[in-house]
């Protein structure tokens, strides 16, 4: 994508939009909110969510509210919101003290809904759920109008209070919006403005026997807030008209908030609704909210990503009209465009395979100097990289009967070490399970004269770490949860087997000495991996996650 391809998506059509409202003299600061319902964990489509919004408001000179919308008191928990708060906090935005819930609102909402009572806007109907539903009518039937729909105002006021005093079972009575039953638009047929809900809240406890609906609720404490734009995702592009009824209804001064709509994140070979999060979590399929192959925030923390990769990944993304998928690999170019210029690079094997160095004797040591940073070698210094007689390299730079093109280790073959010298292959010794089990080399100055010819056949680079100056670490391999891009949610077949393989065997080298939880590397030809959060204190072994690896390898492994 060009520079100026995405200057343009940057500039997205919610920004016009603002800019054309301002232009037109909109006579407030621009405020947005974030309104997450505090009944899960936030994920990455959240993420969205919070960059957009903190970021307009950013840009605009604005501000951007936190509120929780926790008007369905038995789904919600405290939980949540703890949880809600740390990760947009993680996320890098402050909504300062504007913590708000629109709970806080529910005596001014209940007013409300009087007003719209008594200008003979709303009604209470006795209808069943079972009678509202087949009143309604479909998409191609038009609905029939309650037959207490003609009720006087006196007597709705009555018995909306005697709703409030806990008179009424649940689902006896709803106060209903008097709009019109036979609209195209089914959302406008009478909506549900209020039902009777006899839970216990986790801010106002038993105060509240009945609840106000989501869309009645969510305009008015937008406008309440003075809220100018309400950015929300295209499911309510249909609820729009009922958003802008109430609040015309109340007669609510200007400015009045705008609800604009943009395309939820789907994000390839992962799922985020809520309710698919939680299945994974409770059948045990992976670890817990925040085991790092969920695509919650949690677990994107626990990873390893910095939230500024996220912040990049949403920008680059921009903002669209139209439902899509995005792929994996646009997150993964993100986390690596943040970190590489960051992050140190080290050695690290993964799957050893274990190498004699002939020519070395026992208790030698050959020492060079390594930068940390070969890109730039004063950016993080230099450490000793520290040869011996026994070192161990990666089982995959090793093929006994090497394909084409292959240009590492191999009988009779030659390699270069990272940061040391060349090494050729003399003999190789195979163990009781039928694979390589030890390489006897000799270390070169310089390849050989047959090796070094054509370009083709020039020795490949291998990385490795010396037995005796390496520590033993456990590399956990994160990879794609799901195996096909675009998952439907059936568990059976479209996870992924591998999303997770743990390397017990693995060394970093001595260099590094000190693993506290958050210490990000890039193991060199591997990818980057950080200090797992419950990494063990010594004698313990330090456990890494893999964040990413460094390019991507799963379109190729999908194909062969
Ligand atoms: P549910 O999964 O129950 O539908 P939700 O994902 O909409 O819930 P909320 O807590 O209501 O969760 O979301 C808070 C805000 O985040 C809303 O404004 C919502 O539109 C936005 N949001 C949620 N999921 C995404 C997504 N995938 N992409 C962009 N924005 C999202
Ligand atoms: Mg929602």
């Amino acid at each position: 994508m060009s520079k100026e391809e995405r200057d343009e998506r940057a500039k997205n059509f919610i920004r016009a939009a603002i800019e054309a409202d301002l232009a037109g003299g909109l006579k407030s600061p621009v405020v947005t909110r974030f309104p997450p319902e505090p009944n899960g964990y936030l994920h990455i489509g959240h993420a969205k969510s919070v960059c957009l919004n903190f970021g307009l408001a950013r840009d605009f000179g604005g501000r951007t509210n936190l509120r929780f919308d926790d008007t369905n008191p038995a789904k919600e928990e405290v939980e949540y919101v703890d949880s809600i708060k740390e990760d947009v906090r993680w996320l890098g935005f402050d909504w300062e003290e504007r913590e708000y819930y629109a709970s806080d609102y529910f005596e001014k909402l209940y007013e409300s809904a009087v007003a719209l009572i008594k200008t003979g806007d709303a009604y209470v109907c006795d209808l069943t759920p079972q009678e509202t539903r087949e009143y309604r009518g479909t998409l191609t039937e038009p609905g029939r109008d309650s037959p207490f729909r003609g009720r006087g105002v006196a007597e709705n006021l009555d018995l909306f209070a005697r709703m409030r005093a806990g008179e009424f079972p649940e689902g006896g009575r709803f106060l209903r919006a008097k709009i019109d039953m036979n609209s195209p638009n089914l959302n406008m047929r009478d909506p549900a403005l209020y039902r009777v809900k006899k839970a216990s809240h986790h801010r106002t406890g038993d105060k509240w026997l009945i609840y106000p609906m989501y869309d009645y609720a969510h305009c008015v404490s937008d406008a309440i807030e003075g809220v100018t734009h309400s950015i929300c995702t295209l499911e309510f592009e249909d609820h729009r008209p009922l958003y802008d009824w109430v609040l015309e209804k109340l007669a609510w001064p200007a400015p009045r908030p705008r609800q604009i709509e943009f395309a939820r994140l789907n994000l390839e070979h992962t799922l985020m609704s809520k309710r698919k999060l939680l299945e994974l979590v409770r059948e045990k399929i992976v670890d817990g909210w925040d085991d790092p192959r969920l695509p919650t925030l949690a677990a994107t923390r626990r990873r390893g990503t910095p939230p500024e990769a996220l912040r990049l990944f949403c920008e680059r993304i921009g903002v669209a009209k139209k439902d899509s998928w995005i792929e994996l690999e646009w997150l993964e170019k993100a986390i690596r465009d943040v970190l590489n210029p960051i992050v140190p690079r080290v050695l690290a094997v993964l799957d050893p395979l274990k190498v004699i160095l002939e020519d070395i004797p026992p208790g030698e040591i050959r020492e060079t100097e390594a930068p940390f940073f070969p890109d730039e070698p004063g950016k993080f210094g230099f450490r000793g990289a520290r040869l011996s007689r026994e070192i161990f390299i990666e089982r995959d730079d090793f093929q006994l009967e090497p394909a084409r093109g292959f240009r590492r280790l191999a009988p009779q073959r030659e390699a270069l070490l990272r940061w040391a010298c060349y090494v050729k292959c003399e003999s190789v010794e195979m163990g009781p399970d039928g694979r390589p089990a030890l390489l006897r080399c000799v270390t070169l100055e310089r390849p050989s004269e047959a090796a070094g010819g054509k370009r083709a056949q020039r020795p490949g680079v291998i990385h490795w770490v010396s037995r005796d100056y390496s520590t033993p670490i456990v590399a956990r391999l994160y990879d794609r949860l799901f195996r096909v891009p675009r998952p439907s949610g059936d568990f059976a077949t479209e996870l992924n087997p591998e999303s997770l393989v743990t390397r017990e065997d693995a060394r970093i080298e001595g260099a590094i000495a000190t693993f506290r939880p958050g210490d990000r590397y890039q193991f060199e030809r591997l990818g980057y991996f950080v200090v797992d959060r419950d990494s063990p204190e010594p004698p313990g072994k330090p456990v890494f996650n893999r964040i990413v690896p460094l390019k991507d390898s799963w379109a190729k492994s999908q194909k062969s």
